[in-house]
Parts: C-alpha cells; sequence; structure tokens
C-alpha cells in the first residue's frame, strides 16, 4: 500500500457518496484476470456523484479512467496511476418504451440483448453472449459480422471532464469498426444510451440469441481472455492469419494464443500483462514478416507500462 494513494481515497472519500478503495488490484476487475493496482478505485453512486468525481479529480489535478467489466482490456503490471471508475450498479437501468431502450452503461450487455429479443425487438440480438457493459460496447463500437452497436444508437449520454451532462448523436459518437471518439477523447464517460429498435418476431429473436451463445460456448475459448485480441484487417480475418502463420498454442509464460481461436490470448494461469503483451508483439511481428500485414490492436491497452 502507498500511503499517498490512501491519503487520496480518504480525501475523495469526503467528497463523494461512492466506494472508494486504494491500491485496488485490477486483476480482480478484468476477464483476463491480469493487471496491477489502480492508485484509487471508485464506484460511484450515481450520475451525480460521477460528476463529483470528475470536479474533484480536476480539481487535484488526478488523472481518472471510466471502465465497465474489463472485458476489452489489458492492464499493466504496474497498474493504474490516478482514479479508476467503475461503472456498475447504479449505472443498469435498463428500461424499453416501444422500440425504445433507455439503458445505462453499466448494464450487461448479454442482459440487455436478453430482455430486448424477449420484447420481440430486433437489432441486438447479435451481441448475445458478448461480455461486457453497454458503456464498454459503446466505446468499442461491439458487434459481430452480423453487426455493431452503433448501428442501433440514438443518442449517447455523457458526463464530461466539466462535470457536465451532455447527449451525443451517433455522428458526434463516429462509430466506426470497433472504433468510437470516446477511444480517442477520454474526457466523456458513458452514463446511459437511448436505442432504436425494430419490432421482430420473439420467438425467433429468443432463438437466435440462444443459438449465438449456444455456438460462442462450444467455439470460443473458456479461459480467461479480453476476446480478439487483434482488429481484422480489411478483407482478412486476424484469427486465420495467425492460424495460417502455425501461431497457435505459441506462449510467453502463461500466455498462450488459444487453440481454438488464433485471434484470442488465453491466460492459462498466472500470466501477466507483460507476457501477454509480449506474445502479442510476437505474434504481430510474425505476421508483418509472412504476409506483409500490420495487425492493430483491438484489445485497449491501459495503465503504466
Ligand atoms: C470471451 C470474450 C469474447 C468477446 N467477444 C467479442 C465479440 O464478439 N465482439 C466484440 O466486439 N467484442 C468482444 N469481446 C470484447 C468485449 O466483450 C467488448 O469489447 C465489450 O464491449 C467490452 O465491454 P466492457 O464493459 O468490458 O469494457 P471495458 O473493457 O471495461 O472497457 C473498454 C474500453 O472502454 C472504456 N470504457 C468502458 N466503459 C466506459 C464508459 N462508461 N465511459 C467511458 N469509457 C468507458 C474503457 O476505458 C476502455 O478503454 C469479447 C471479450 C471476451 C472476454
Amino acid at each position: 500500500m502507498t500511503t499517498s494513494n490512501i491519503e487520496l481515497a480518504s480525501d475523495l472519500r469526503k467528497a463523494i457518496r461512492g466506494v472508494v478503495k486504494a491500491d485496488e488490484p485490477m486483476s480482480k476487475h478484468t476477464t483476463f484476470k491480469i493487471g496491477g493496482p489502480a492508485d484509487v478505485f471508485v464506484d460511484p453512486a450515481d450520475a451525480d456523484d460521477l460528476a463529483a468525481v470528475v470536479s474533484w479529480a480536476n480539481r487535484h489535478d488526478v488523472p481518472w479512467l471510466a471502465f465497465g467489466a474489463g472485458a476489452n482490456m489489458l492492464v499493466s503490471d504496474r497498474g493504474i496511476r490516478g482514479i479508476l471508475i467503475k461503472m456498475g450498479r447504479p449505472f443498469q437501468r435498463i428500461e424499453l418504451e416501444g422500440e425504445r431502450l433507455y439503458v445505462g452503461s453499466g448494464a450487461n450487455l448479454d442482459k440487455v440483448v436478453s430482455v430486448t429479443t424477449e420484447a420481440g425487438l430486433a437489432g441486438l440480438e447479435y451481441a448475445a453472449a458478448i461480455p461486457g457493459t453497454v458503456g464498454g460496447a459503446i466505446v468499442m463500437n461491439a458487434g459481430t459480422y452480423r453487426g455493431q452497436i452503433g448501428d442501433v444508437i440514438e443518442t449517447v449520454s455523457v458526463v464530461t471532464s466539466e462535470g457536465e451532462r451532455r447527449d451525443l448523436s451517433p455522428e458526434d459518437s463516429q462509430f466506426r469498426y470497433r472504433w468510437s471518439v470516446f477511444q480517442v477523447d477520454r474526457s466523456r464517460i458513458i452514463v446511459s444510451a437511448i436505442m432504436r429498435l425494430r419490432p421482430g418476431d420473439r420467438d425467433e429473436l429468443v432463438r437466435t440469441a440462444e443459438g449465438i451463445r449456444r455456438k460462442r460456448a462450444t467455439n470460443l475459448p473458456s479461459g480467461p481472455s479480453a476476446g480478439c485480441v487483434f482488429k481484422n484487417p480489411e478483407g482478412q480475418s486476424a484469427g486465420q492469419l495467425i492460424d495460417q502463420a502455425g501461431l497457435k498454442g505459441t506462449r510467453v509464460g502463461d500466455a498462450v494464443v488459444a487453440d481454438k481461436h488464433g485471434n484470442f490470448i488465453v491466460n492459462e494461469g498466472k500470466a501477466t500483462a507483460s507476457d501477454v503483451k509480449a506474445l502479442a508483439d510476437l505474434v504481430r511481428q510474425a505476421i508483418r514478416e509472412k504476409f506483409g500485414v500490420e495487425l492493430e490492436f483491438e484489445v485497449r491497452i491501459v495503465g503504466d507500462w
């Protein structure tokens, strides 16, 4: 424990209502089960409390970063400096009004798929079993070849670095393949969104989502991972390139290129962030040399490297 982090946490605790912890191991909060400590970890009580956290951080010149379920993050072994803000339980509202979905950024995406398909609304069924929160999915423009979340977004509500609420359009959000403006503009925390869905056949939608869940459970590696490490290069599959290069099973420490899916790196036990990064860099170099293709990270590499 660092005294200054304990003091920082204690000062912040006096200014907000949410839960504040010092030196929180990020391995507890990522699907990789990897990551060193966040100096200060905050679970804000609600959107006003979130604004208070951000205002406090700005007044004290402390950096901050918001996250959801940690399903797409590789956090450094040295951890994250400043304040890490968990968009959790207070941001999990899921409400339908006709064809519109009002959803909190902390809501679990697969749960949202269940609620909408069971209500006979189409537009999110392809996202069944994609791990993580709605906020993370918006930042990543998460999806599959069947669709991506940006396609159904009407409004994204954020808290800005000045602690103000603002509504953004899909154009403001600049959705592209596994990309949105929120990846480069970290000054906005997604609090909620409105999505516009379409009426569909309830039974067929539920069946489709269930089929996808079953297929993913069989076809995707089951160990701790962050899903696809790399984006697919234009017109190609990163997983296939990695497979063709004979890289499946390659390992650094306990980090392994999965047998079931070449674009997954799995933590087989005690892998460190450095192991995963070294393995990913090795894969990138091999693909560059063999195919002349530059693989781009899909996984967000965060923290103090
Ligand atoms: C087994 C497995 C399978 C996967 N399959 C897929 C797939 O098929 N398709 C796909 O697209 N992805 C897939 N992923 C990746 C992951 O599920 C998605 O990227 C998901 O949308 C991440 O959501 P999250 O809440 O965990 O985001 P996090 O990992 O918590 O965060 C991701 C990024 O968004 C930022 N962020 C998160 N929430 C907020 C917020 N509220 N405001 C501002 N910034 C925020 C974080 O700082 C970080 O930069 C898979 C992952 C796993 C582990």
